[in-house]
């Protein structure tokens, strides 16, 4: 699918900020909406590739979308909102939202990120995806990584967390999730078990494990892998 077929729900009730999406989205065709009800009727008609939300909208609160919309979708959700307080950050990436850009934002940032997202929906139609981070190459059908030449191996549980991970490269997989995934939702508490699996990796796959480059730490909601395939954030 080429990028100008993909269709981008903005779901904003700022008319200024909607002005910038617009021609900042304009290889893409772009609908609109200003209110959770617009959003919903908008989302069943066009069935977009994407979704841009934000939080603070006139009739409801945002979060009120997303998880209406992903009881129906796995459309990808980006939320874009000013709301800098890390709970409600992490309210929307449970609600189902894939990943988050704090206004004011960066367009290349955005940008990125509307990529990342688009590529993780594409990628969800094919089997076996293969992610490739520096030298590291992970294959997902194979559950094989190898660095160039030589075979990395990986316990179950640190290869679970490699695999969910990869498998939404360039979003925000938040800690809760993770271990939901990976240990089972009774151990939802069991950060510390998270924590130690992702050092592991990160000396496993990372050039510098005290400097990450690839699975990326998003103080107080999650981790990001970060492939080359994906651009990266602009700071
Ligand atoms: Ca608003």
């Amino acid at each position: 699918m080429t990028q100008a077929m993909h269709r981008i729900l903005v779901v904003e009730d700022d008319e200024a900020i909607r002005t910038v999406l617009r021609a900042l989205l304009h290889s893409y065709r772009v609908v609109e909406a200003e209110t959770v009800a617009r959003a919903l009727i908008e989302a069943r008609t066009h069935q977009p590739d994407l979704l841009i939300v934000d939080l603070g909208l006139p009739d409801a609160d945002g979060l009120e979308l997303i998880q209406d919309v992903r009881s129906w979708s796995v459309v990808p959700i980006i939320v874009l909102s000013a709301r800098a307080m890390e709970a409600q950050k992490v309210a929307a990436l449970e609600a189902g939202a894939d990943d988050y850009v704090t206004k004011p934002f960066s367009t290349p940032e955005l940008i990125a990120r509307v990529r990342a997202a688009l590529r993780r929906s594409a990628r969800g139609t094919e089997r076996a995806p293969v992610v490739q981070l520096g030298e590291v190459t992970i294959d997902l059908s194979r559950r094989e990584a190898r660095a160039t030449n030589k075979k990395i191996r990986f316990t179950p549980l640190e290869y679970r967390v490699l695999e969910c991970l990869a498998r939404q490269a360039g979003m925000i997989v938040t800690a809760s999730q993770l271990i939901r995934e990976v240990w089972g939702p009774d151990r939802s508490q069991d950060t510390q078990s998270l924590r130690a699996c992702l050092k592991h990796l990160r000396q496993k796959i990372e050039p510098e494990p005290a400097r990450p480059q690839y699975i990326i730490t998003e103080t107080g909601l999650g981790y990001r892998l970060r492939s080359s395939e994906v651009p990266g954030q602009v700071e």
